[in-house]
């Protein structure tokens, strides 16, 4: 069986200004990379559809897709549209932000059917800031969040883990799941940072390890380590999501954290051992950050040479 390689031309068409750090060019780079080595050959395509407000409602309330539907309104007409200093829309965003959701929400049932063994989005806006009720951070949909609802609501999964490796901490994910006993997350995220949370909302169930600036690999896999594998045991997933950002490579100038290609390709291998321990090896991976652009192209491509067992 085969890893489902998803994502959308939309997905391009979505800008935040001619400066911004999440720009198309990520994409475009991740493509490049794929095609050179020829990893792409051994994936499937699939081409993101848009979710639907029935799906995006099992994580956001009604008046955060109205407050966008209305933003992207305005975009139409006047450009940008703001929704906090960070994060604007243009007339495209909205169509974006639907597919970006709508390939995890697709990977899911691909992954859950038995038809890949594992998925990778490869898609924009990204998604693990985005709250209930609120965008930031460059997130408009909660992307990784409505393929874990989709899991649980839909085919009835009763347990879910949901790992972040983003340099950020997921507060839009802890948000959506805090007080769901069937979610699991687990991540590292510098400390302190933007957007300052992760700490306060700790427990059994969100497993949120701070590093502190500087932090390289070498610490990173202890807490994976320490941390992280002790509690997926404890939880036994039957199916594992991934916020997989990349910023926090030593080469990515939004953070100061000194990751390298050879750690990602480590967590994703932890996170294939635990992925066939429990969840019949089901993992759904989307993109998060990363905008270093040869960095975060090297970055997926070490995470995909695991996931498809390359
Ligand atoms: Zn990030």
């Amino acid at each position: 069986m085969h890893t489902a390689f998803i994502s959308h031309p939309d997905c391009l068409l979505h800008e935040m200004g001619a400066y911004h750090p999440e720009r198309p060019a990520r994409l475009k780079a991740i493509d490049d990379e794929l095609a050179a080595c020829g990893l792409i050959d051994k994936m499937v395509r699939y081409s993101a559809p848009l979710a639907t407000h029935e799906q995006l409602k099992r994580v956001h309330t009604s008046e955060h897709i109205t407050s966008l539907e209305a933003a992207a309104a305005r975009a139409s007409s006047a450009g940008l549209a703001y929704l906090d200093p960070d994060t604007a829309m243009n007339r495209y965003s909205l169509r974006a932000a639907y597919r970006a959701a709508g390939a995890v929400i697709l990977a899911t049932e691909l992954v859950i059917e038995g038809k890949v063994k594992n998925a990778f989005c490869s898609v924009r806006p990204p998604g693990h800031h985005a709250e209930r009720d609120r965008a930031m951070g460059f997130c408009l949909f909660n992307n990784i969040a409505a393929g874990a609802a989709h899991a649980l609501e839909a085919y009835a999964l009763e347990r879910i883990a949901i790992v972040d490796f983003d340099v950020h901490h997921g507060n839009g994910t802890e948000d959506i799941f805090r007080n769901d006993p069937r979610v699991m997350m687990v991540s590292i995220f510098q400390h302190p940072f933007y957007p300052y949370s992760g700490i306060a909302g700790r427990s059994e169930r969100m497993v949120n390890i701070p590093l502190a600036a500087g932090s390289g690999g070498e610490i990173f896999r202890k807490v994976v380590s320490q941390f992280w594998i002790p509690a997926l045991e404890r939880f036994k997933p039957q199916m594992l999501f991934v916020s997989a950002g990349f910023d926090a490579h030593q080469n990515d100038e939004l953070a100061s954290l000194n990751f390298a290609e050879d750690d990602y390709a480590w967590v994703t291998e932890k996170i294939r051992e635990a992925a066939q321990k429990y969840a019949e090896g089901r993992i759904v991976s989307a993109l998060e950050g990363g905008y270093a652009l040869p960095a975060l192209a090297r970055s997926v491509t070490a995470h995909l040479r695991v996931l498809s067992g390359d």
